[in-house]
């Protein structure tokens, strides 16, 4: 609740700011924010007693952890608490002691962003927005133009031309407004930025934008109430901007910090081997550097992470593991996954398993681990992909004789 919220504390000069509600970078010198909490007066009101008596099956569960008023409106979309499956034949086909799936891919608009959308579209409310705006590779925009539907704002989107098909279908449903740029994500972006500057609509670009790292950061705290408060070793995700990664070690931290578990787990973070940036920054341990987006995981073909700090720091305080996969082992994920666990991810979605697998194979981590590998965003959104990695069906005339020819090819 708000009255948990100390304030917003740039991650560059340290300067402490209000965390009003349409605050973005730090004011003085341009760097992110973090929202900081009085843990203490948290670790007051919240144990793991009064978690379990709690009956709100959504994100705003957490309501102690996150920065919005306790009195304002819930948004209409049920977004979070998605399911958490514990996925033995998964494990056993990898070789590893115990792995689960957290599938965020059953959102509302079928992917990790809703969280930050939700927040997005309650932190517009605060702020006296009118009209909400922000660029996004699909997901973040889907999200955003569907939480905003609900809540009854227009919106602005501005996405790549290489968006999936899938996505796209859903901001033109959503009623958004919608600007296909004809060039990369990271000139899509910069458009957006000028846009909004120009305009003066409330902006839902994550890594400027401090409150949705705090909505992305409840899938952290989930997946530890989920098990039982008793953490895994590693958590696997895929990453891109950034946002994500940062955002999940901020919900292990906050959890921690106020006595809701009592170690953190490793991240690992896995991202395409033909755009990846942050991982080889820490690999190499140098700074970043720009990559090309060579990758047909389109929600994490992020060649200008907008939020490398924070990730990198994320990495790196909770000692985690950096794997890149290529897309074959992407396309692989999809398949394995939905094999042995029925669980259907995006290209993006299924990297962070691709990652543990190879992990596994290189010896990055140990088959005696624990596991909890997230699925950010759901198959359908791009279909074309998931019949490249699984085929297409063969097709007859509706007659047995040639049923009976093709029976072993099914
Ligand atoms: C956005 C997204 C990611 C990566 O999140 P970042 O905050 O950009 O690192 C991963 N998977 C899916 C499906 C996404 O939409
Ligand atoms: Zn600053």
């Amino acid at each position: 609740m708000m009255k948990h919220v100390l304030g917003a504390k740039c991650i560059v000069c340290g300067k402490e700011w209000e965390a009003e509600p349409s605050i973005t970078v730090c004011p003085s010198c341009g760097g992110l924010l973090d929202i900081q909490y009085d843990y203490a007066e948290i670790r007051k009101e919240v144990d793991h007693k009064v978690m379990a008596q709690r009956q709100e099956q959504s994100m705003w569960r957490y309501m102690e952890y996150l920065p919005v008023l306790s009195k304002g409106e819930r948004p209409k979309l049920r977004v979070g608490w998605s399911p958490f499956y514990k996925a033995d034949r998964l494990a056993e086909t990898l070789g590893i002691r115990e792995l689960y799936i957290k599938d965020d891919g059953v959102n509302p608009t079928a992917s990790l962003k809703d969280r930050a959308s939700a927040m997005a579209v309650v932190k517009a409310e605060e702020a006296g927005a009118e009209t909400i705006a922000c660029s996004s590779t699909g997901n973040a925009a889907s999200s955003l133009a569907g939480n905003a539907a609900a809540a009854g704002f227009p919106t602005y989107i501005f996405v790549p031309s290489r968006a999936p098909r899938g996505k796209v279908s859903q901001l033109m449903i959503f009623g958004a407004h919608v600007v296909s740029v004809k060039s990369t994500y990271e000139d899509t972006f910069k458009l957006s930025e000028q846009a909004i500057e120009k305009f003066g609509w409330y902006n839902r670009n994550a890594a400027i934008n401090p409150f949705l790292m705090e909505g992305k950061k409840t899938v952290a705290l989930e997946i530890a109430e989920q098990l039982g408060w008793k953490m895994t070793d590693y958590v696997a995700l895929s990453v891109g901007d950034g946002c994500t990664i940062a955002g999940v070690w901020k919900g292990f931290k906050d959890l921690y910090e106020t006595g809701m578990i009592d170690r953190l787990p490793r991240l690992i973070s896995v991202q395409a081997e033909g755009c990846c940036p942050l991982n080889r920054a820490i690999a190499q341990n140098r700074p970043w550097e720009p990559m090309e987006e060579n990758t047909l995981a389109d929600s994490i073909a992020v060649g200008v992470p907008r939020n490398a700090e924070k990730a990198l720091r994320a990495i790196r305080e909770s000692k985690g593991v950096v794997v890149n996969v290529s897309d074959q082992e992407i396309l692989d994920a999809a398949k394995l996954l939905g094999r042995t666990c029925g669980v259907f991810g995006e290209p993006a979605g299924v990297t962070g398993t691709a990652g543990v697998k190879k992990a596994l194979e290189t010896g990055l981590i140990s088959e005696n681990s624990s596991v909890v590998s997230i699925v950010t965003g759901n198959g359908l959104k791009d279909t074309p992909n998931a019949m490249k990695a699984a085929g297409e069906p063969v097709a007859i005339d509706p007659e047995m004789n040639q049923l009976l020819q093709v029976m072993d090819r099914l």
